[in-house]
């Protein structure tokens, strides 16, 4: 199974505005900011306030505003980002086999040139 949350994970330290990060959205329920290490020409990284280790956490455990407001909050940020009409990929990694890095569940948007189609 997966770990108990770590407040020091490098994404609570952002969140606490402890790291800096080149924030592109955010609001009540999300934030959103550009990947380190971009994967892709547009490789933003959307996570929820709340700490949540992975998905598995955040669906199980989040409250029914926190995860609609993190989901629009991806939404809105593709569409801010100019990403809906050529397409876009998001991707979330969770635990070890899924090759996860940082213990804060989230989700990883891929867009600015073709992305193909996903393979494991
Ligand atoms: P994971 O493998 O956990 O899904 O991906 C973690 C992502 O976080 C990686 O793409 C990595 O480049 C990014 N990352 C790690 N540390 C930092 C950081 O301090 N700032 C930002 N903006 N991204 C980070």
């Amino acid at each position: 199974g997966l770990p108990p949350y770590d407040p020091q994970n490098i994404f609570a330290r952002i969140l606490r505005g402890e790291i800096p990060c080149k924030r592109v959205h955010e609001d009540e329920f999300a934030l959103a900011f550009h990947d380190i290490n971009p994967q892709t020409p547009v490789h933003v990284l959307v996570i929820p306030k709340g700490a949540y280790v992975s998905h598995a956490d955040f669906s199980a455990h989040a409250s029914d505003a926190e995860v609609a407001g993190f989901w629009r909050a991806v939404g809105r940020v593709a569409r801010d980002l100019g990403l809906e009409s050529a397409g876009y990929r998001i991707l979330s990694n969770m635990g070890e086999d899924g090759g996860q890095e940082v213990p804060h569940f989230h989700v990883h948007i891929f867009g600015g040139r073709r992305v193909g189609r996903m393979v494991p």
